[in-house]
């Protein structure tokens, strides 16, 4: 599906011998939150989804041929109270916390590191004190550090401080480092959302086409794994992705969106 040099346009006339073949499927849709269904904001905290989205998301949900999972590098309760649909799949932390649809996990890693992320919260929060912007997110099973407010000219030291303090956490391979769009994060190691993806898979049943959107190199571990089995697209364009097929923008997420929620209901699943 792929070709050389970058992803294909989903909705140009090379994906047509693939987006032509979405009516009469059931997919199984596997979404990022930010970036891909809101606006990156500079605050986090005021990222909110449109009614529209929402709307949308909520349809798809219903109907009984597609299944729906949202997964984001926030926290599981976080993730849940902004999208407030109950009939989707949560994963939160990348997918160490999944929840919803009669799916229930925690990495068992992910509850053994907690004290590691407490205290990688602790030191990384006294060590940016003095660099204003700069913030450090405590998500139960895994910190992230913000910097997308930091003064410019800061970033490469609090990138150092970061490094600094994750350095004996990586000796003993308890967590890894994930980078994300101006933010770095300590997770455990050993999990990403390419993994959370193939253990909900692995519990559906029925002929789904997983198809997975995001638009961060967090998301490409989801590229990863589904490279051969489902379709994958990146949201906004870039050549080092894995993904097949890429989207300009957000409004082609809920173009892409709208025209698999419109397709005839009578349509079952292979
Ligand atoms: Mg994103």
């Amino acid at each position: 599906m792929k070709e050389r040099g970058g992803p294909v346009y989903f909705f140009g006339a090379e994906a047509s011998s693939v987006s032509g073949t979405l009516p009469g499927r059931s997919i199984a849709l596997f979404l990022d939150f930010d970036g891909t269904l809101v606006p990156i904001q500079k605050d986090p905290g005021r990222c909110a989804l449109s009614g529209e989205t929402k709307s949308q998301l909520q349809s798809l949900a219903g109907s009984d041929r597609h299944f729906v999972a949202v997964l984001s590098g926030r926290a599981l309760s976080d993730i849940k109270s902004r999208i407030g649909i109950q009939n989707i799949c949560y994963g939160g932390n990348h997918g160490l916390v999944i929840s919803g649809k009669g799916m229930r996990f925690v990495h068992q890693e992910a509850s053994r590191a907690m004290r590691a992320i407490d205290r990688a919260a602790q030191k990384l929060n006294k060590e940016i004190t003095g660099f204003p912007g700069a913030w450090v997110e405590q998500k139960k099973y895994s910190v992230s550090l913000h910097y997308r407010l930091a003064d410019k000219k800061a970033i490469p030291e609090l990138k150092k401080i970061f490094h600094e303090v994750s350095a004996g956490f990586l000796r003993s391979k308890v967590l890894a480092v994930m980078k994300g769009k101006k933010v770095l994060e300590l997770m455990p190691a050993s999990w990403d959302k390419g993994l959370a993806v193939l253990w909900i898979l692995n519990r559906l049943e029925g002929g789904y086409l997983p198809m997975f959107i995001g638009d961060d190199v967090t998301d490409e571990a989801a590229f990863r794994e589904l490279k051969k089995r489902g379709i994958t697209i990146r949201v906004g364009k870039s050549k080092s992705t894995l993904a097949n097929f890429y989207l300009k923008d957000r409004q082609e997420v809920y173009r892409l969106l709208e025209s698999i929620r419109v397709q005839p209901n009578s349509l079952k699943k292979e």
